[in-house]
């Protein structure tokens, strides 16, 4: 439960109107308290703020080298943080820029450096680039973009459950892969990828692996070492972090044509003067989201447990996978039901009107009729798949805001 009831203060948007169940945590969380304070002191007005991390942290006086101290001290932590080297971490706009730029400058790179033209390759070796068909859109559409550049896109499907198997990526790997995206949990239901299993697939075709851990950042601790995979993205927001602000790692020597050229910056790999107050802010937030990270965990499972019971036990309401008490291989902090004769978006206005904030599927998507291409890859009909919810936790979330959940959406299925 968010602790007061939360006012929306700008005046064009609507006046009255009470925020007081966030069950939206996938789609974004709040700002950790001790993101926003070190981000205020970045952005104060005046020279004050340049003084205090403000500057371009390229520049050469002391402002700026001051600048630039924050910044590789917060590069320096994060890298600590998911046991990658510092010169392996790469600050975004975000997971969508991330999963992007690791796409096509993997790609890019590979191409030139096997001298594999899409265009003139003979038919039979064209490069091979794999994803899982349940990832977010900013893969799905770049891989669907290096389709129509010339790349052969194989696409791996998941088992009823959500979870992409080895064997499945085995089948869909040939000679000619060069790289394998496979996220590391899914944002709509959840399932956790064995991730260090599949990295070692791509390996034994001679293919490089890249994972979206938009989702697990923050929720367990990363390993980028131990998971042997050649790069990993992730977004602040996720975990108590600024919006528009993120990572690409990218493994030392991986073969990378930079996509955002300019001034150089980034280790040349993302050009681009660096949003100095949002990425300490984004490092506050990893440090305090590992802070008693496994007993959060334990309370966010607990959560989701104790919210598929109370939610399936309503009529007409059906789990989209079957997640049992205490399973780890479903995230903790995602649930999604159906809700049979409820479409998403009818029920989404119905709760957020009781000041109740959930989601259909993906929020990226929610403005979309139709049905996520996540429960249509589970197999799940497209009817049914029209009247999913997603509901989703947080360290602010109680039973309570559970409770309130599972009550008005009582009400509503026996209105
Ligand atoms: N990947 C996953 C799994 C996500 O959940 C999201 C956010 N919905 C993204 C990528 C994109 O993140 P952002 O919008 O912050 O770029």
């Amino acid at each position: 439960m968010l602790r007061r009831k939360h006012k929306y203060t700008h005046n064009f948007l609507k006046e009255g109107f009470m925020l007081t169940t966030y069950l939206d945590w996938a789609a974004t969380t709040p700002m950790r308290a001790e993101a926003t304070q070190v981000m205020m002191e970045v952005l104060q007005p005046g020279l004050a703020g340049l003084a205090a991390g403000g500057a371009n942290a390229n520049a050469l006086y002391t402002a700026g080298r001051d600048a630039f101290k924050l910044l590789e001290q917060t590069r320096k932590k994060i890298a600590t943080l998911i046991h990658a080297r510092p010169d392996e971490v790469i600050f975004t706009s975000g997971a969508t820029e991330a999963n992007n730029t690791a796409l096509y400058g993997i790609t890019d790179a590979l191409m030139l450096e096997h001298e594999m033209d899409a265009d003139h390759a003979d038919h039979n070796c064209v490069p091979r680039i794999v994803i899982s068909s349940i990832e977010h859109d900013s893969v799905l559409e770049a891989a669907a973009q290096l389709g129509m550049w010339g790349a052969d896109v194989a696409v791996v499907t998941p088992d009823s459950s959500g979870h992409i198997s080895a064997e499945a990526l085995k089948e869909v790997c040939n000679d000619h892969t060069i790289l394998v995206s496979i996220m590391m949990v899914n944002n709509e239901i959840g399932s956790v990828m064995d991730i260090a299993q599949l990295a070692d697939v791509a390996h034994s075709v001679g293919a490089l692996f890249h994972t979206d851990a938009t989702q697990a950042v923050g929720k367990w601790p990363i390993n980028v070492a131990e998971l042997g995979i050649d790069s990993l993205s992730f977004s602040a927001h996720k975990f108590g972090g600024p919006k528009g602000c993120g990572v690409l790692y990218l493994k030392a020597h991986t073969p990378f044509s930079p996509q955002i050229v300019g001034g150089g910056q980034e280790f040349r790999k993302r050009s681009g003067t660096q949003n100095v107050a949002s990425i300490v802010g984004m490092g506050h937030a990893l440090e305090i989201s590992t802070q008693n990270q496994d007993e959060e965990y334990l309370r966010l499972q607990d959560l989701r447990d104790y919210c598929y019971a109370a939610l399936t036990e309503l009529p007409g309401v059906r789990a989209v996978v079957d997640v049992l008490p205490g399973d780890e291989s479903y995230a903790p902090h995602i649930v999604n039901v159906t809700v049979d004769g409820f479409e998403s978006q009818t029920l989404i206005m119905q709760l957020d009107r009781l000041g109740i904030a959930v989601s259909g599927g993906s929020a990226c998507s929610s403005n979309d009729l139709d049905p996520s291409h996540v429960l249509l890859s589970l197999g799940i009909s497209r009817d049914r798949a029209l009247d999913s919810m997603r509901v989703s936790f947080g360290w602010l979330t109680t039973r309570k805001d559970i409770d309130a959940l599972v009550s008005a959406l009582k009400d509503l299925i026996n209105s």
